[in-house]
């Protein structure tokens, strides 16, 4: 056994070095049952403890990094490694050869941090951290040494970075050393855009931002809830409400755009919702951010309201007002008011071309540039053709029944100073074309990927495709547009489109990728009691994260297959702008 243990060591170690209190040890020997001659201060071990439960939380991304860290805990626990200096206790491990691990995909480089503070000192009512809703680690913070090896890694150019472990985001003013990271990050990318920095406020006072402006172009989430201080504080829970509301203004005054947050919680009476969003509208955000309130099981075990009837009294609020604004809503989730896949216009951003051609909140493009588009991903491949070749476009809308024709000036240029769009400095948000502002369309390339996936399985004779309550419609409307295309053929007859319900989350959540691989084993066994069993089933792949196909509670989209018996194939899908 003990050679064993030597063998495999001696194949572990060309991978990883060693650790004992935070140094490297080159380790003679292991000695099977052996006892440390001294055993490891407490501190040590509970910091084994902790980092080895961290490790779970690089399991989505890495597995292999957990199983390292498991494989090294049994060690710990059948005997002692000697090294020159005695026996040592190992308290961590650290990766040979970083070059190798650095190839995991971050869209931007702050990306490749990962999460800069776990914790947070406010308490919204609201808030999904309360109840063990998905597996849960430990929370970190972002240390400055990690920092900096994360972003030597960090290729720019292929988007590739050290793989980072998956944690709940906290408030990152928690972490002292934001200001000096975010120093490192321009450093090291000197134009890019600094944004992933969401933040509930509280700890932006006029020096803070002064400090952040220095690093621009910076982008910031924050979150205003309420406008009044009151209502702020017994919402939030978090101190300095005053602070927190005060920093809107003084984003603006820094020219920092930002989005404003809204969760317009039951507790908050409709006319202040109603307020706080013209609030943020005359503070010229960005966007305005509603985030529809939501509730699961574990984080509200008795329903704090009922159904959808708080969401309807909203949605017919926010449609009432929305006309007089001129800041764009992102409703999330975005198909609850919305659900067509025509390149519908949800907003168009201040001072952005589209602002000042005239689009507007309704409009329907019908066609860019003479060339008809049928859905907001024609609309967006079209207008990101335009922008690359550095030139307007032509648009054909409909706007109350009668068509217009609109016509989009180029986009703007780094030197260009129109907030909230485009201060000096900044380049145009990819994302918003020409600042129009749509929800998420619905994917026709994934209805493209699952007829793909019904061809490759011709004996399939009844096939499961796995949807949601919100985009079950849209499924259904995109099907039919894409049976009119010539040679798009799918045996309908084989197919069953079904909705499985949020059983691990519970509450009233509707956002498929927040489905579990539990919650399809118990829709697909519920099935079976009735009589129908698929021997294909296909579920959109936005449920997993990472290359290994892991929900949120670590388990396997293979597993489904495993305990139903039947074929599973994930459905590439991108996760929706929850
Ligand atoms: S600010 Fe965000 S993370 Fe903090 S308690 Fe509120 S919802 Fe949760």
């Amino acid at each position: 056994m003990a050679r064993l243990i030597r063998r495999q060591m001696g194949i572990l170690l060309r991978v990883i070095t060693l650790e004992a209190g935070g140094a490297a040890i080159q380790p003679l020997w292991f000695g099977l049952g052996a006892r440390p001659a001294r055993p490891a201060p407490a501190n040590l071990r509970a910091k084994f403890l902790r980092e080895f439960q961290h490790m779970g939380s690089y399991q989505y991304l890495e597995p292999r990094l957990l199983m390292i860290g498991r494989l090294l805990e049994c060690l710990r626990r059948m005997g002692v490694f000697l090294s020159a200096q005695g026996p040592v206790t190992v308290d961590g491990f650290r990766l040979k050869n970083l070059s190798y691990w650095a190839r995991y995909h971050c869209e931007t480089v702050m990306g490749s941090l990962g999460c800069l503070s776990g914790y947070c000192n406010a308490r919204c009512e609201f808030c999904f951290r309360y109840g063990s809703m998905f597996q849960r680690f430990p929370h970190r913070i972002l240390c400055r040494s990690e920092a900096r090896t994360r972003l030597k890694y960090y290729d720019p150019e292929a988007k590739k970075g050290l793989p980072y472990p998956v944690d709940d985001t906290g408030e990152i003013f928690l972490n002292r050393a934001l200001l000096e990271i975010l120093r490192a990050v321009r450093a090291r990318a000197p134009e890019a855009l600094i944004d992933d920095l969401t933040t509930h406020g509280n700890f932006l006072d006029a020096e803070t931002v002064r400090r952040l402006a220095e690093l621009k172009p910076v982008f910031v989430v924050i979150s205003l809830n309420s406008a009044d201080p009151a209502l702020r504080a017994r919402l939030m829970r978090g101190g300095r409400d005053e602070v927190g509301i005060r920093a809107f203004s003084l984003l603006r005054e820094h020219g920092i755009p930002y989005i404003g947050s809204i969760v317009p919680w039951p507790t908050i009476p409709l006319e202040d919702v109603e307020n706080s969003i013209r609030f943020l509208d005359a503070a010229e955000a960005y966007l305005i951010r509603i985030c529809l309130p939501s509730f699961t099981r574990h984080s509200h075990p008795t329903a704090p309201f009922k159904g959808w009837e708080h969401w309807e009294k909203l949605g017919a609020m926010i449609e009432r007002i929305r006309p007089e604004l001129s800041t764009p809503l992102l409703i999330q989730p975005s198909w609850y008011l919305r659900r067509e896949i025509r390149a519908h216009v949800d907003g168009v951003i201040r001072n952005s071309p589209a602002f000042h051609a005239g689009l507007r909140f309704g409009d329907v493009i019908l066609s860019v540039q003479g060339k008809a588009v049928l859905t907001r991903q024609d609309a967006a491949g079209e207008l990101v053709r335009r922008r690359r070749q550095g030139r307007g476009a032509r648009l054909m809308i409909l706007r109350e029944g009668k068509r217009r024709r609109v016509d989009l000036a180029e986009d703007l240029r780094a030197a260009d100073d129109c907030y909230p769009y485009k201060p000096a400095g900044y380049q145009p948000d990819p994302r918003m074309l020409f600042g129009i502002h749509f929800i998420d369309p619905f994917p026709l390339d994934s209805v493209v990927a699952m007829a793909r996936i019904i061809r490759e399985h011709p004996e399939a004779r009844r096939i499961a495709v796995m949807t949601t309550v919100l985009g079950e419609g849209l499924f259904r409307k995109a099907l039919g547009l894409l049976m009119q295309s010539p040679g798009f053929n799918l045996p309908l007859r084989k197919i069953r489109v079904t909705v499985a319900p949020h059983r691990h989350l519970g509450g009233n959540i509707v956002v498929g990728d927040l489905h579990v691989a539990s919650d399809y084993i118990e829709h697909l066994e519920e099935l079976r009691r009735l009589g129908y069993r698929p021997d294909l089933v296909l579920i959109p792949s936005s449920f997993t994260m990472g290359e290994w196909g892991l929900d949120a509670l670590g388990r396997s989209y293979l597993d489904i297959e495993r305990e139903i018996g039947c074929r599973v194939e994930l459905v590439p899908t991108r996760p929706v702008k929850m």
